[in-house]
């Protein structure tokens, strides 16, 4: 956090006409031959106006701003449900391989076999992970991975003649699932959760009626909890002939240890951007590959990577030869280099690693929780899985969530995730992530319980916090509705 109270200027205010870099610029080695190529009519006449700089003064700028990035790598991250965890480098090093990064997706199939190597047995390694028979790799995010299977369940039903048009979701779910849900038509019924914070079985079973489409659930829940009566649950929906499917957004309570599929879910979506390791925040690239059972196969997005034996040698291409497909729903290959980090992560650990992920995750949280239970409010308080909700408590830790988590800032941890599940009024939901030692997680728990002694003593604090980071509590509607994208002198 060191950085955070430099004012850094813009290039534009540090140009100095005549400054430059050490090597020539591109756009003078090719500009000739580029020049020729396009029509003139296109070409530029007055000059754009770049910031001129030294590259001394160049890298000093962005280094400056990288530092003001609050990231995994540098600050603990805990924020429920968005799995931060620590990124291994070597999956950096393998996507910026010149032979993965420099590809272009309309080489031949010749040139790209070792690319489609790689995407097919990602494809079977999720499938076995997750006890699904197929995956598709080609969503870009988890909610596109929840559509793409939503389309996939509308085919399916289209196919059968079947008109549902129900999808059942509990309350604690991600608002990705209903927003998925009404965007492919669907109408979407909410239910209560038990005051256990799990599926509400009768309330499950009114509504499935021959109109139920599917049931989506996220297993663990958004509570951090395991839906103990998950094969019930699955039952239930199946005897109406509805179909079940699996937020599975962050397996990372789960890997090497239980599979949605054989928890008796048709479909899911895994986020590689959370459970495998790749970069995401900052509205970067994703992956949400969609896991079907066999019954649903025919319908996945193509094209699918096939592998054949050709001249006694294993030979890969992509396949359109799926005629009951629901078609394409991303360009080429899906986000291949986040993709092939997640095949990376898996390759690097193996199935034991990745469960010793999921055992630590589970086991972190489940310290916090533990460490935390005296000072906050715990409403579901029983083992949880990588994650758990909690409240301040009026006695022992009053003030409001957002305090609370603006207030962490100041001490260089990330705030957790506020305000969500919905369920929980004034959750603070804590994901510790297995990547993080328990002096990460000590530390944490210190800075929460000074907090809370805060809270009781000098509350105006809490209320003007935070007080140390570069800006302090900004209006975020105003941000949202009426963002300022444009440099305006003096003002930023
Ligand atoms: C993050 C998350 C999603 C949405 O994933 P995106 O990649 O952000 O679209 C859906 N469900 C759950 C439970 C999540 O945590």
């Amino acid at each position: 956090m060191k950085n955070l109270s430099v004012k850094e200027k813009l290039l534009f205010e540090k140009s100095v006409s005549g400054s430059g870099a050490f090597a020539e610029e591109p756009s003078k080695l090719n500009g000739d031959k580029l020049g020729k190529r396009i029509p003139a009519s296109y070409l530029r006449k007055e000059d754009i106006g770049l910031p001129e700089i030294s590259e001394r003064d160049l890298v000093q700028h962005y280094t400056h701003l990288a530092h003001r990035t609050f990231s995994v790598d540098a600050n603990f991250y805990p924020l429920g449900s968005c799995t931060m965890k620590y990124n291994p480098k070597i999956n950096e090093d393998i996507a910026s391989m010149e032979g993965f990064a420099c590809l272009h997706p309309h080489q031949s199939t010749e040139d790209i076999q070792g690319a489609l190597k790689v995407l097919y047995h990602l494809e079977r390694k999720l499938s076995f992970i997750c006890g699904m028979d197929h995956f598709s790799l080609q969503p870009a995010a988890g909610a596109h991975g929840e559509q793409t299977a939503l389309m996939i369940a509308k085919h399916y039903f289209q196919k059968r003649g079947e008109k549902r048009n129900k999808i059942v979701l509990p309350d604690s779910s991600h608002g990705t699932n209903p927003a998925s849900a009404a965007l492919c038509g669907f109408d979407v019924v909410t239910i209560a959760s038990t005051k256990d914070g799990e599926v509400d079985l009768e309330m499950l079973a009114k509504e499935c009626d021959e109109n139920i489409a599917v049931f989506m659930l996220t297993n663990p829940n958004t509570l951090g909890l395991f839906e103990r009566q998950i094969l019930k649950i699955c039952d239930v929906v199946h005897r109406t002939g509805g179909l079940t499917y699996c937020d599975g957004a962050n397996l990372n309570a789960l890997m090497g240890i239980s599979r949605p599929g054989d928890m008796g879910f048709d479909m899911m979506h895994v986020n590689t951007h959370k459970t495998l390791s790749t970069p995401h925040g900052g509205g970067g690239p994703g992956a949400g590959p969609v896991g079907v059972k066999s019954h649903l196969a025919e319908f996945l997005p193509v094209p699918r990577v096939v592998q054949e034996w050709e001249k006694h040698q294993t030979w890969y291409r992509w396949s359109f030869d799926f005629p009951n497909s629901i078609g394409s729903v991303k360009t080429f290959w899906g986000n291949f280099g986040i993709l092939l980090r997640a095949a990376v992560y898996i390759d690097s650990l193996g199935l034991k690693g990745l469960q010793n992920c999921s055992e630590t995750a589970i086991l972190n949280a489940n310290y916090l929780r533990k460490k935390l239970e005296d000072t906050f409010t715990i409403p579901h308080n029983r083992p949880c899985m990588h994650e758990f909700v909690m409240t301040p408590d009026k006695e022992k830790s009053p003030g409001k969530t957002m305090d609370i988590a603006k207030r962490l800032l100041d001490f260089g941890i990330h705030a957790p995730t506020v305000y969500f599940p919905l369920i929980v009024k004034d959750a603070i939901m804590i994901e510790p992530t297995e990547t993080e030692s328990k002096q990460t997680m000590d530390e944490f728990v210190d800075r929460l319980k000074d907090i809370a002694k805060e809270a009781r003593t000098n509350p105006e604090l809490l209320e003007q916090a935070p007080t140390k980071t570069y800006r302090s509590r900004m209006d975020e509607v105003q941000a949202a509705r009426n963002p300022v994208l444009q440099w305006i002198p003096n003002r930023i």
